[in-house]
């Protein structure tokens, strides 16, 4: 695929998302776990993937999550998806831990030391074997900080708590930021304001996931109750014209997820999907898997549908690769590093002229 040589940074990937059906099956057979996969071998794993709708979906993600039990099982994972990524010569991610599941929900044993022990293992594996970095963005899984997961109700000190004190454990491990997950509908930004603006005191950046689930106003309350940094998803700012304004004025970047959305049924088709009027109204915007392995799709895949899909041309689909360098809490010198390299590679692409034709 043209865009498999580009080197390329992802921001909003889980952790869960991005395993391997091998991974997965490795996990259960150490930990005796292999009745809760629905067969034993990589083919049935990846029958199990495939998409078939959103209660699936969350089906088969916690029943991964359920699987990592040890210091060692997080390295493994790390490890693993440190691979996929270097296989799509994606040189840098955030990838999204959400602590308090395996911690304060699952309850099976797993503490703070041992997902972060094993976090820093895997990710000083995967940079020493692979030259690829990473960094963690803890997020909170909204749905759990309110009395009635599915309706809301008032909200509960605990998962926003407790995760931003695992995130402010994991500063010197690789954690740039506190984001926010789950379903919005139910579970708005607004109460979560104190625990983001804790986590930005100590230097900590504001992610939250908006505007998937949920419309504009979601998005409203993460720029302004929760002085989000960047937003994950973002995409249905397109409702409201000054948030679109306000956006781009501010450039507050977007991570945008385009057949994650599709799948997810937020948006409903490839072709409708508001990526390139986000693009014009002049936000930033950056492109992203969210969960690859589940959703069958590769950054690779995603940088190609903006060509197959929105007719973008190589120099527009170079301009939003470069955001996400840009769009990234690596530190200076590391941010530096990797925008030369990207911008060498897109250079000597263009003094190729060669420029061989991205349409597939
Ligand atoms: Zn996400």
């Amino acid at each position: 695929m043209f865009f498999d040589n580009m080197p390329k940074a992802e921001l909003h990937l889980h952790l869960e998302g991005a395993l391997p059906p091998r991974t997965v099956l490795q996990l259960a057979k150490r930990n005796g776990l292999l009745d809760l996969l629905p067969g034993e071998t990589e083919e049935a794993i990846a029958r199990w993937y495939v998409f078939q709708d959103f209660y699936h979906f969350m089906d088969v993600v916690r029943t991964i999550k359920n699987l990592l039990r040890t210091a060692e099982d997080f390295a493994l994972a790390v490890y693993d998806a440190g691979r996929e990524l270097a296989a799509q010569h994606i040189r840098y991610a955030e990838i999204t831990v959400t602590p308090y599941t395996y911690i304060g929900f699952l309850k099976q044993g797993v503490t703070i030391e041992m997902v972060l022990e094993g976090l820093e293992a895997g990710r000083q594996r995967v940079r020493s074997e692979f030259g690829v970095e990473l960094r963690w963005i803890f997020d909170i899984p909204r749905n759990r900080a309110f009395a009635d997961y599915h309706n809301g109700g008032d909200y509960v000190a605990g998962a926003a708590e407790n995760t931003l004190e695992f995130a402010l454990a994991g500063k010197d491990f690789g954690v740039i930021g506190l984001g926010l997950g789950g379903n919005e509908i139910n579970a708005p930004p607004e109460p979560f304001a104190h625990v983001f603006a804790e986590a930005k005191r100590y230097g900590l950046k504001s992610i939250p996931h908006a505007g998937e689930s949920a419309g504009a106003k979601s998005v409203w309350g993460a720029i302004n109750d929760l002085q989000a940094d960047r937003v994950g998803h973002g995409v249905r700012a397109i409702e409201d014209a000054d948030l679109l304004h306000t956006l781009a004025a501010r450039q507050i970047p977007l991570e945008v997820n385009l057949t994650c959305n599709v799948y997810l049924k937020f948006v409903s088709s490839l072709k409708e999907h508001p990526l390139p009027e986000l693009d014009r109204a002049g936000v930033m915007v950056t492109i992203n898997t969210d969960d690859p392995t589940l959703i069958g799709t590769t950054l690779s895949k995603e940088y190609q549908l903006l060509v197959d899909i929105f007719g973008y041309s190589t120099a527009d689909v170079i301009r939003i690769a470069r955001n996400a360098f840009t769009a990234s809490y690596a530190e200076p010198d590391l941010k530096a590093r990797f925008l030369l390299e990207f911008d060498t590679w897109a250079n000597n692409m263009a003094s190729q002229n060669a420029l061989k034709s991205p349409h597939s």
